[in-house]
């Protein structure tokens, strides 16, 4: 491999405790640069923690995690550098406009070209019309356009989304979808924890499933579905669904949600 293919995010063996609670036991993952990589897993899996770790955010207890080559035990500036963590606490700001919002985080960072970088940014995310209004006003998928825009101010690598559509209404999650393909469009690499089957279905280039510590496969969806035998339903054979490969693997625990109007069951 060389080093231009090295790797956008490369975790091994990674393992993390909260007291008696053994979280990750063992790890693994790499995500490939400018792809969509979808992290799924049941509520309380540890799809957070990783992410939290891989952000800096949360020491690991062992194993190792770089991002674009560098380590976040040792290189944490580094990595901060060139990661973004964004989620479903959206860290915009109601009192401003989706205009000031942007410039502000520009100005926070010493950027020069600040109204430029804005302009751009609410082109991208198709938030032009709305620049000048208040984010109270917003609906939920276009302040989680300005949220996944405000991480994207100098240019991070990777980002990454911590269920960035969990909450919103079937339209906004559209939005975001088409704001997500858009990133990887531009060359990001895009680590997404998910517990909807069909966003990951919709979005990720590969998808794994953590459960009981560790990844129990990953792969392209196409490669999960040829884990299970294809359905014969009147005579047309049928792919099974993520769905049914997340169950039949993951065993008698309840699926992720698949439904838009699901919440959260344990609050964290
Ligand atoms: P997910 O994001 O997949 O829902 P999390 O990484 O948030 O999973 O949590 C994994 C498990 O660790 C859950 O059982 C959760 O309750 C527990 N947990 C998360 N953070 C903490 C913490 N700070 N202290 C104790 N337990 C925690």
């Amino acid at each position: 491999m060389t080093d231009t293919m090295a790797p956008a995010i490369a975790v091994r063996g990674l393992t993390k405790a909260y007291k008696q609670l053994q979280v990750l036991r063992g790890v693994d993952l790499e995500v490939a640069p400018g792809t969509i990589f979808a992290l799924l897993g049941a509520n309380g899996a540890g799809k957070t923690t990783v992410v939290r770790i891989l952000a800096t955010l949360l020491h690991a207890d062992g194993g190792t995690a770089t991002v674009q080559g560098f380590d976040v035990g040792t290189s944490a500036a580094e990595v901060r550098e060139v990661i973004s963590l964004t989620g479903q606490f959206a860290a915009v700001d109601e009192i401003l406009t989706g205009r000031e919002n942007l410039a502000l985080v520009a100005r926070l960072r010493h950027l020069a070209g600040v109204d430029a970088i804005a302009a751009d940014l609410l082109e991208r995310f198709s938030l032009t019309d709305a620049a000048d209004r208040r984010v109270a006003t917003y609906s939920g998928g276009m302040r989680r356009r300005l949220d996944i825009a405000m991480s994207l101010i100098g240019s991070p690598g990777v980002i990454v989304l911590d269920e960035p559509t969990t909450g919103l209404d079937p339209e906004a999650r559209q939005e975001v979808w088409a704001a997500v393909e858009g990133l990887a469009a531009g060359g990001t690499t895009v680590l997404l924890t998910t517990q909807y089957l069909e966003e990951a279905e919709r979005l990720a280039d590969r998808i794994a499933i953590l459960h009981e510590g560790r990844i129990l496969v990953e792969g392209t969806l196409e490669e999960l579905q040829r884990l299970l035998p294809p359905a014969e339903v009147e005579y047309v054979e049928r792919r099974p669904s993520l769905e049914e490969v997340f169950l039949a693997l993951v065993g008698t625990r309840r699926a992720p949600e698949t439904g838009a109007a699901a919440s959260r069951e344990d609050s964290e």
